[in-house]
């Protein structure tokens, strides 16, 4: 990801906090926020998170892509995390609000308005290692991003492997801090010992997922990706990209992948890999590392594939082309 990404920030953010019940939506400054040092979150990562996008439109209205997946998915998290309930139109308004607040902020595409719910612990009570916090705090903070491929479309380097773990094989589908401090270790060595940019975990029943990111293979009319189980996190993008490959006649196959296949096929022209996530929406895969070998995919380029799978999703998000599935939601 790009190293200034999500570094700027709109003034103020939404907020709502639970305490038996969830207080009315406000909005309020988002360079601070207050909590006692032994807030939940602070010591046994109590914490969720939601990222995904506003696009300005050449009709000068703001569409938010796919925020009902988006919210589905924080209650997942937050559920698993045992964190306060929430109602799906609580959570619909504060990001509205925000957004409506900030409409005439939101850059032309390429770039957008990243916007990212949080819901986090806030009990002060360190003797609750193996319990719930029973209060806890969302806020919704927006960063306008510019293009993730500023500067020309780059092969991502993608170091495979078998023994790191992203985290619990039981707790994938939970968007939050705990998942990303356990596999940073793993990131940071692949970056380090193998001038890796990112890592695609695997275990026995094959390739997963990157730390931040969903992995997707092509090959000729084929793309194929693993299928929804618990040990990651379900991305909107590749729900997404899925739903367009197959609606343009590509076979989807959703099965697992082992690291040998994926070495195997990879010498094949005709091979694209991919990693799917809001940031990027789609990057080419130019390299696995394996075992301290190289691996070109396919041609080591990226594919046309891929790329022409992301410009159509861009186009529907930036209002270019019609949006079938009615995947935007209008703001204001
Ligand atoms: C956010 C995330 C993704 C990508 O999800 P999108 O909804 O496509 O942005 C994939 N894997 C992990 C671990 C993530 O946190």
């Amino acid at each position: 990801m790009a190293r200034d990404f999500g570094t700027r920030f709109m003034p103020e953010m939404t907020v709502s906090k639970f305490d038996g019940d969830w207080s009315p939506i406000a909005a309020q400054s988002s360079d601070s926020i207050s909590m006692h040092p032994g807030a939940h979150v602070l010591h046994y990562a109590s914490t969720c998170f939601e990222g995904l996008k506003a696009f300005r439109h050449a009709d000068g209205s703001v569409k938010i892509f796919r925020m009902d997946k988006n919210i589905a998915r924080f209650a997942q998290s937050s559920e698993l995390l045992y964190l306060p309930k929430f109602s799906h139109d609580h959570v619909a308004k504060m990001i509205t609000d925000i957004v409506g607040q900030y409409r005439d902020d939101v850059p032309e595409p390429p770039a957008s308005m990243y916007i990212r719910p949080t819901h986090i612990g806030l009990e002060a009570a360190i003797g609750k290692a193996a319990e719930p916090s029973d209060t806890s705090l969302m806020y919704v903070l927006l960063s306008p991003v510019g293009d993730y491929f500023t500067g020309g479309e780059v092969s991502l380097r993608l170091l495979l492997d078998s023994v790191g773990m992203r985290c619990g094989d039981d707790h994938g589908m939970v968007k939050g801090g705990g998942n990303y401090a356990s596999a940073l270790k793993h990131i940071q060595g692949a970056i380090k010992n193998h001038n890796a940019q990112q890592v695609l975990f695997a275990n026995e029943q094959g390739v997963s997922e990157t730390g931040a990111a969903n992995f997707l293979m092509i090959d000729g009319n084929e793309i194929i990706t693993k299928p929804l189980d618990s040990s990651f996190l379900h991305g909107v993008t590749r729900d997404s990209v899925l739903t367009l490959a197959r609606d343009n006649g590509m076979q989807v196959t959703e099965r697992d992948i082992t690291i040998e296949e994926l070495l195997e096929r990879a010498a094949n022209p005709e091979y694209e890999a991919g990693l799917s996530g809001t940031a990027a929406v789609l990057a080419a895969v130019g390299t696995f590392i394996h075992e301290g070998k190289d691996y070109a995919v396919g041609s080591g380029q990226p594919g046309p594939k891929i790329r022409a799978l992301r410009e159509q999703l861009n186009a529907i998000q930036w209002g270019q082309a019609p949006d079938p599935y009615g995947w935007l939601t209008p703001v204001g």
